[in-house]
């Protein structure tokens, strides 16, 4: 019964912390993963084109900026420098950027 309770809670605060179901419509999971992570020099553009076509990408975005600050790569259609931006913003403010960044993306060469 006490073992029970405890696998209970384990999983409700996993959830609570990072929900990855909307990884399920990630289109970077079935591209080439080096693409996210462009080295010194590398145009981070085609990731980025990927992310403005990618159904999951504000769920992805505010993913990165709730559990992943800091962390490298491309994200919701924005590198880490992008990304940093946002910290601190309200959800609503990043929604709105997020919008403008996805336009944006979508006429990337
Ligand atoms: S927005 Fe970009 S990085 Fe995020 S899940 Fe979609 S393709 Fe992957």
């Amino acid at each position: 019964m006490a073992e029970n309770y405890k696998g209970l809670t384990q999983v409700k605060q996993t959830e609570e912390f990072e929900d990855l179901s909307w990884q399920k419509g990630a289109l970077c999971l079935q591209t080439e993963p080096e693409l996210f992570f462009p080295k010194r020099g590398e145009s981070p553009n085609a990731a980025k084109k990927i992310c403005a076509t990618c159904d999951v990408g504000l769920e992805c975005l505010h993913n990165a900026l709730d559990h992943h600050q800091g962390e490298s790569g491309i994200a919701g259609g924005m590198t880490e420098g992008e990304r940093k931006k946002l910290v601190g913003k309200s959800r609503r403010e990043v929604d709105r950027v997020f919008f403008e960044i996805e336009a944006i993306n979508r006429r990337l060469r």
